[in-house]
């Protein structure tokens, strides 16, 4: 008996060893990623989230079969589109979701109200984003000109919309000087504020159907104006980022009939400083799990890699997501 003592010890100790060195490698291992989404009431913050979500459950099953990940991730409330890329380009995020048009003036310094980023890159677009002029009933707001003398939301600096919206007024011959009052709310606040009677009008570029904007269409009577002058026509015409879009009949209450608009794609987009395996682990998890990704939001029911591989993206693809597209026969 006495013999097996030293023995057992010996295991004992040999397999305390072995979990100490697991345990360092599993440490090791783990990284930590964040993703910029956009405001708490925004489809953004639900990508983000979702991502996150199958990067966890790849990381979740993989270990069941021995495929281990490692990979951990947050996607916090952010000011939005070109918030997400200037933290983005400084390495204080790794992901981060954006409208295809900042995409395309970041990656190209085409724009003073974006950060120039050449080290952005793609890695998948998501769901359509229409931009959308929201207008109080009873305003009498029905071209986005009608805007000029009235109380407009511009949107926070650091969000999409912002920029989008002082492109729509420049393309107009417009600017904040032309409102009665230009205010800086972000895309949580200002439905309710409309409802509340502190503003007219608001401009927002966001996936469909929107939750916060419900609060304004079917808590007050707030209706969304057709955008499809010679401006946006021109706009389209002359930039890659940019086409029509369509918000249909019935998605809202005040929605009778379809409205037309011009908008942009909502895109993934990371970094060429970020390790190409993560950037790899974050594509596989969301195309692996596809089906479950489309289900989280109506706004995703539509999602196809072969336009998910494509749309939108004017940055070069990372290398991680291109592996992942080329084992797949996606590019
Ligand atoms: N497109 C908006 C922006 O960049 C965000 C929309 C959303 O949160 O879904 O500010």
């Amino acid at each position: 008996m006495n013999r097996f003592i030293p023995t057992t010890a010996l295991a004992a100790a040999a397999l305390l060893g072995a979990s100490l060195a697991a345990g360092d490698a599993a440490a090791q291992e783990r990284k930590f990623i964040s993703i910029g989404t956009g405001g708490p009431t925004g489809v953004y913050f639900v990508v983000g989230n979702s991502v996150c979500r199958m990067v966890h459950k790849e990381a979740a099953e993989g270990r069941k079969k021995g495929r281990k990940h490692g990979i951990r991730c947050a996607a916090p409330s952010t000011g939005g589109s070109t918030y997400n890329i200037g933290q983005i380009c400084a390495g204080e995020l790794e992901f981060g979701v954006a409208q295809s048009d900042w995409q395309f003036h970041a990656v190209n310094g085409s724009s003073e109200k974006v950060t120039n980023c050449p080290g952005l890159r793609a890695v998948f677009s998501v769901h359509p984003e229409p931009f959308h002029l929201i207008a109080a009933d009873g305003s009498g707001i029905g071209s986005f000109t009608d805007a000029k003398g009235k109380r407009m939301n511009i949107g926070n600096p650091g969000s999409g919309q912002r920029g989008t919206t002082e492109v729509l007024m420049e393309g107009h011959g417009m600017s904040a000087d032309d409102l009665a009052v230009a205010t800086e709310l972000t895309s949580s606040e200002q439905s309710q504020a409309l409802c509340d009677g502190k503003i007219d009008a608001y401009g927002y570029t966001v996936g469909v159907p929107n939750a916060g904007v419900a609060v304004a269409t079917d808590g007050c009577g707030a209706y969304i104006v057709n955008l499809n002058s010679d401006v946006e026509k021109k706009l389209v015409a002359e930039n890659p980022y940019y086409a029509f879009a369509t918000i249909p009949a019935g998605t809202y209450k005040t929605t009778a009939e379809d409205v037309t608009t011009f908008g942009v794609m909502a895109t993934f987009v990371t970094h060429e400083n970020v390790p190409e395996q993560v950037v790899y682990e974050v594509t596989r998890a969301v195309m692996e799990n596809l089906d479950d990704f489309r289900s989280l939001h109506p706004a995703f029911a539509n999602l196809d890699p072969a336009n998910m591989t494509m749309d939108g993206l004017s940055a070069p693809l990372h290398p991680g997501a291109e592996k992942y597209y080329k084992e797949k026969g996606l590019k």
